[in-house]
């Protein structure tokens, strides 16, 4: 398993249902390869495609955007750990607001997806995040310490597990939170337990070339979850510099 404290940041590419084969090929040619070592660049694309990675994967590692909580059997359409793990998967999105909203994911079943990915020695990135009703009911730090507590298997630690903080109106909405609330939340998440305190927490939500400097800088920032900039190789570029 990649030992998470050999990095000081972390940036992950989320690319959702996007890219091809040509987009693809042209995004390794044009990544950034002079990334600090202490950068963790991992790109997820589509699992499909997570092949056409192998042997590209020299400055960069691959991540995934959703497993199965199933081992093996009878379930058409899913793909396991052991699989991801197979084909050199070394991350895992889990609990995406995507996946909450449109399939039903729920804390029970982050939970277990995320125990499988350890299973299988891939670091799970568990991600949490307040819609914006429960923002404006003062219901942040509640909601994501319960997604936290709930979703989160024992087996977790600061040296296998990360945590993203991608409140769900910032998501693809080009609203961010101020800078001095991404840190609250982010100090917040650190006192939920003593365990908690030293795990990797990095911001997701519209992040992009101009507002990454800033949030990175943030003492409690550990990194970038990227969805949008990450699909423009030179925005992404911008940022992992
Ligand atoms: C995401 O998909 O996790 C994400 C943060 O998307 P965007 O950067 O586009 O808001």
């Amino acid at each position: 398993m990649i030992n998470l404290s050999q990095f000081s940041s972390f940036f992950v590419a989320n690319w959702k249902l996007n890219g091809n084969l040509s987009f693809i090929k042209e995004y390794i040619h044009s990544l950034n390869q002079n990334s600090a070592n202490a950068n963790c660049i991992v790109i997820c694309p589509p699992a499909i495609y997570l092949s056409n990675f192998k042997g590209n994967a020299n400055n960069f590692y691959l991540g995934a955007q959703n497993i199965s909580k199933f081992e093996k059997g009878a379930f058409t359409g899913e793909i396991s750990a052991q699989s991801l793990h197979d084909f050199g998967v070394n991350f895992c999105i889990v609990g995406h607001s995507e996946r909450r909203h449109y399939f039903n994911e729920n804390d029970e079943e982050v939970k277990e997806k995320a125990f499988k990915l350890l299973e299988n020695e891939i670091v799970p990135i568990i991600c949490v995040g307040e819609t914006l009703e429960q923002k404006q009911n003062n219901e942040t730090i509640k909601v994501i310490t319960n997604q936290i507590l709930n979703g989160m298997p024992n087996q977790s630690n600061h040296k296998n597990t990360i945590i993203a903080y991608e409140p769900v109106w910032a998501i693809g909405s080009g609203l961010t939170p101020t800078i001095e609330e991404i840190d609250i939340v982010h100090k917040s998440i650190r006192n939920i337990s003593k365990n908690i305190n030293n795990y990797k927490i990095i911001y997701g939500g519209s992040v992009n070339s101009e507002n990454s400097k800033d949030i990175i800088n943030l003492s409690n920032v550990d990194g970038a979850l990227i969805g949008g900039a990450s699909l423009k190789i030179d925005d992404f570029n911008k940022i992992i510099a």
